[in-house]
């Protein structure tokens, strides 16, 4: 394939660096064997291969240069396993997994096998560990006591350690267990000693019954799961008390609310779910996986301070059609994961970028403008991408799973089961240099630590920059004062600036969650978001922002209270 007149992407500096150590190809002395455009070139020309079952070569050529141009443009990336391994002889690359954990050796250890194996291949995984059977409880061929589902979470914790991605980034996981499961106290406690879990996300799993109990102030059942007995009673109050007293604590454990991702499982003629990935976005069957890739929202702004959406609507088509051809290519670590996928074709397109396109139009973060923008991005983010999986269902097939889901209920022929998703965009929002996912900025200057151990990212929001230009306020002493602080709040500039301007620990949780639930509105799966707190925070603001989420209908909660733990991943200001 002629790789034509191509345009050249214009990774700055600091994404280059991300590239190098990440995602482009090596040999086995460690030297870089290909640029980020050959790393662009090789993602788009393999997926592209996917067309040629559904039409000529030409079409794959043609596709092949329309999905290197999104990418080189920096509109749209896909996440980091596609650009890791496409076109590479382990094309495995979807992010997002979950695994079915039973209550028998057996089904442990074969879980922990497929989950070294999904970890080597660059994706995370989630599990359910409610089917295990408690702590003391009988194990009947050796006549011994059962260790429970929090010792068991170890050895994964374990295998995580030591199953490093490529040699470079450990995986990750995200474990669940039920409100019911009578090691749930256990369960939340988990994480407080340090070093414990910690390559693990952990969410209680909850359901309306559970949300109405601590409401009402009433008793909760807590039951075993091999026996179907009511093995104790807590007070629901009390561990919900807990729950938020931990996640002050430590930031684990979230919250995930059942019922309401079961009542938008699009598939409920495969099984029910109960389980995520490991940033909590993606709910997923028992051996689904899904790929994963975002919108450069940032890019979607015109020169006039307005969204430009037929460009917009040009990138979630090609977009939707480069993750369906995804699936197409992709290895998968092992068949059941492969058949699962295959039938319900699941896709998640996100977006990047959001907080920029607020500070580009002005608009504050924390306000009704900000909420109202965001459902009318993603809801026409969510009816773009519907049509045009259904165009594709109409000359490829509806996903296998069809028949008997909540599609066919609808009339609606489609492509794939499920077709939006907001991931974090940890990685990727830094190649494409905007902030991530749908989170606010994090710091207007800051040091970021890309790779463990290393301080060596500066970044000064350019955004800002042209506003202090434009209003004839820019300094270097500002930028230093800035780049310490990491926030406006404090200084002396103009009020209009600082409404603006603002950072994630200058809004309030409510906020937070207010935007992770406009956005949940129009989107398929879930939305990955972190509700920031301040250090001063008390354990009540993080029960207020538990129950504000359950009331605006998210599909989980994740909370972290600023220097609640000693090494976190953003730090602001230039001393540390
Ligand atoms: P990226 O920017 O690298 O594409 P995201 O930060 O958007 O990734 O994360 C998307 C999903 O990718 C996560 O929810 C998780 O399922 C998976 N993931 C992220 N980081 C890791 C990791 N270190 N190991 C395994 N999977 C990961």
């Amino acid at each position: 394939m002629s790789s034509g007149a191509r345009i050249k992407p214009s990774f700055s500096e600091n994404a280059t660096k991300v590239l190098e150590r990440r995602y482009l190809l090596k040999d086995e002395k460690g030297n870089l064997i290909e640029t980020p455009e050959d790393m662009l070139w090789r993602v788009a020309s393999a997926i592209a291969k996917a067309e040629k079952a559904f039409g000529d070569e030409e079409s794959e050529e043609e596709w092949a240069n329309k999905f290197y141009e999104m990418m080189a443009s920096l509109d749209f990336l896909p996440n980091s396993p596609t650009l890791m391994n496409a076109g590479t002889p382990t094309a495995q690359l979807s992010a997002c997994f979950v695994l079915p954990v039973g209550d028998s050796m057996d089904e442990i250890f074969d879980a922990l096998k497929y989950t070294a194996l999904v970890h080597k291949s660059g994706g995370g995984t989630g599990f359910n560990f409610s089917s295990l059977r408690p702590y003391g409880d009988i194990v009947k061929s050796t006549k011994g006591v059962a260790s429970g589902p929090v010792s068991f979470m170890e050895l994964f914790d374990h295998t995580t350690d030591v199953v490093k991605q490529g040699g470079m980034r450990r995986g990750a996981n995200m474990g669940i267990l039920n409100a019911d499961h009578p090691d749930v106290i256990k369960f939340v406690k988990a994480k407080i000693e340090e070093g414990k879990l910690k390559n693990f996300n952990i969410s209680v799993g909850t359901t309306q019954k559970f949300m109405k109990a601590v409401l009402n102030d009433e008793e909760w059942e807590l039951v075993n799961p091999r026996t179907g007995e009511v093995v104790d009673k807590v007070g629901a109050r009390n561990l919900f008390d807990l729950l938020c007293e931990m996640a002050w604590k430590t930031g684990d454990p979230g919250i995930i609310f059942l019922d309401k991702i079961e009542a938008s499982n699009l598939t409920p003629n495969l099984g029910s779910i109960t389980a995520t990935n490991p940033c909590g976005e993606q709910p997923l069957l028992p051996f689904e996986s899904c790929n994963l890739g975002s919108i450069n929202l940032s890019n979607m702004v015109l020169p006039k301070g307005e969204i430009d959406w037929s460009k917009l609507e040009r990138t979630v088509r090609i977009a939707v059609r480069f993750l369906d051809d995804v699936i197409e290519v992709n290895q998968f670590p092992i068949k059941e994961i492969a058949d699962m996928t295959m039938s319900t074709r699941k896709i998640g397109l996100g977006v990047m970028g959001w907080a920029d396109v607020l500070l580009k139009l002005r608009i504050p973060y924390d306000s009704d403008e900000a909420l109202n923008l965001a459902r009318k991005v993603m809801s026409f983010i969510a009816k773009i991408g519907h049509e045009e999986s259904a165009r594709l269902a109409e000359t490829r097939g509806p996903f296998p799973a069809w028949k008997g889901s909540r599609w066919e209920e609808k009339g609606m022929l489609m492509r794939n089961a499920t077709v939006t998703t907001i991931a974090p965009t940890g990685t990727i929002s830094l190649v494409a240099e905007v902030s991530s996912g749908v989170e606010p900025v994090f710091a207007l200057a800051y040091r970021r630590k890309a790779f463990e151990g290393e301080a060596n990212l500066t970044y000064v929001n350019e955004i800002l920059l042209d506003a202090l230009r434009e209003e004839r306020l820019y300094s270097e002493a500002l930028i230093e004062l800035i780049l310490e602080r990491g926030s406006l709040k404090e200084l002396d500039l103009p009020d209009s600036l600082k409404k603006v301007f603002v950072t994630a620990h200058d809004i309030s949780p409510e906020w937070h969650v207010r935007m992770q639930a406009a956005f949940q509105e129009y989107t398929d799966n879930a939305v990955s978001k972190t509700i920031n707190m301040p250090h001063e925070a008390s354990v009540d603001d993080v029960k207020k922002a538990y129950l504000l989420a359950y009331e605006l209908g998210c599909k989980g909660i994740t909370i972290f209270r600023d220097r609640c733990k000693e090494d976190q991943v953003l730090y602001i200001g230039t001393g540390e």
